[in-house]
């Protein structure tokens, strides 16, 4: 179904399959804010669907389910098709890692009587939206001796929280002649986090804060070092909306379409062609990383796939056989900020899952444009399987642009198209979307998994 406003569409039981699926993932995104916790929390609901680790198999057949996680913060799962993976699979591939603010390798310091943590943000963020909320904080510290410790603080509602201060508008006649860009540096995105000193100490409020620390967590200023700490906006994703047909929360971009696609994949049984559900990170900084979309892990894994189900053909057959969908958000047309689209060709909210043909930016650089053959493909799948979509652009032509991990597919000489989820407020500490839209993609989803 072409444009159409799904909820003008659906059945009454359709509907009610929208608000249930919704409910689920709203969980999963509150309970799961990092890249580690979601690629964790996804191999439980993976193993209680029956999937098992690739390692623990010598031999693979057709229907046997199966995973590879990556250092925690990558994984695939996938099930075994009828026919030989040389005679190609479906990929599907989305980004668990999510804008945010990570504490430096030296963060605390004190200054007149205020412990700060110095951050340095990950990914694109408009700074300003990231001042006077209440932040959570998610570490791994790993000691020399290699213990790792885990530290959660913000979630629960008997947590304490932490924020970035900004100035009073009393005293701001200086800081709103700036220009957003000028006006907050990134190195002024220090959160406080604690005002109680120890006696007689040149730097007593720090020390009272390591005393904690040492005390609840075992570590100490210099295990900061090797750790992993990620500020996120702290509570739940919400409802949004008198109807209540909006989810407003932190993260959407991309784990709306990694929720949807693996539900797609863990709800399907029996599938002609071999499907595969990739979760990878470090999306918003450039998929540089040994657990990005980059890395080799993606090709050893279909590597040991073949051996053990005895394919003894070239990798090069699977690829050039397959197809992929790169499973990243898109922009909706917001009415609030019309300049910046073009109504034509930009997808709107409750108008059903996005396929984007062209990312990228300034006449197109760095897209990875799909055929006409393969758009048609698509189409003809989602028809069939009456699945809301709508084709989609970023914006204007000259208006910006950006990427996705789709090239990394392509490059394989896999067909890849762009589709997911589209979001409003991209990027802002709460962002948001359609419940139908979210519903539509993973049927939309389940439909490639499935389509001969
Ligand atoms: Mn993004
Ligand atoms: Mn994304």
């Amino acid at each position: 179904m072409l444009k159409k406003n799904a909820w003008e569409v659906l059945s009454d039981k359709e509907k009610k399959n929208i608000f249930e699926f919704a409910e689920g993932y709203r969980h999963f995104i509150s309970e799961n804010k990092t890249e580690r916790k979601f690629v964790q929390s996804a191999v439980n609901i993976a193993i209680s669907s029956g999937f098992q680790d690739i390692s623990t198999k010598g031999k693979l057949v057709s229907g046997d389910k199966i995973f590879k996680v990556n250092k925690g913060k990558q994984v695939i799962f996938g099930i075994i098709g009828k026919q030989p993976l040389d005679t190609g699979a479906r990929f599907i591939v989305s980004h668990v890692d999510a804008p945010r603010l990570d504490l430096k390798p030296n963060p605390v310091y004190e200054d007149d009587g205020i412990v700060y943590f110095k951050t340095c943000y990950y990914g694109g963020i408009k700074k300003y939206q990231w001042l006077t909320i209440p932040l959570a904080l998610y570490g791994t510290v790993v000691l020399k001796t290699g213990e790792k410790k885990t530290i959660e603080i913000g979630d629960d509602m008997n947590d304490p929280v932490f924020t970035i201060t900004d100035l009073l508008p009393h005293l701001a006649k200086d800081q709103v002649k700036k220009t957003i860009e000028d006006g907050f540096p990134g190195e002024n995105l220090n959160i406080l986090a604690a005002t109680i000193p120890v006696k007689n100490d040149k730097e007593p409020v720090k020390n009272h804060l390591f005393l904690i620390l040492k005390e609840k967590y075992g570590i100490t200023e210099e295990d900061l070092i090797s750790a992993e700490f990620e500020a996120v906006p702290a509570g739940n994703a919400r409802h949004l909306g008198i109807d209540q047909s909006l989810i407003l929360g932190y993260g959407q971009d991309d784990r709306v379409c990694a929720y949807t696609s693996m539900k797609a994949l863990f709800e399907s049984e029996k599938l002609e062609k071999s499907g595969f559900c990739i979760l990878v990170d470090q999306e918003e900084i450039g998929s540089y990383g040994s657990t990005s979309a980059q890395s080799a892990f993606f090709q050893f894994f279909l590597e040991e796939v073949m051996e053990k189900t005895g394919c003894k053909k070239s990798l090069r057959f699977l690829f050039e056989n397959s197809k992929a969908i790169s499973a990243d958000v898109s922009s909706l047309f917001d009415p609030g900020y019309k300049e910046v689209f073009d109504p034509r060709n930009s997808a709107k909210i409750n108008h059903g899952v996005c396929v984007e043909r062209t990312t990228g930016g300034r006449g197109k650089a760095g897209s990875t444009e799909p055929s006409a053959e393969y758009i048609a493909w698509i189409r003809n799948i989602f028809d069939k399987a009456n699945v809301c979509w709508q084709p989609s652009e970023i914006g204007k032509v000259e208006q910006g642009g950006g990427g996705t991990v789709a090239t990394f597919f392509a490059r394989y000489n896999i067909p890849t198209i762009d589709c997911g989820t589209g979001v409003i407020s991209m990027h802002a500490p709460f962002e948001v979307t359609g419940k139908a839209d979210i519903f539509s993609t993973y049927l939309a989803y389940k439909t490639f998994y499935q389509a001969e």
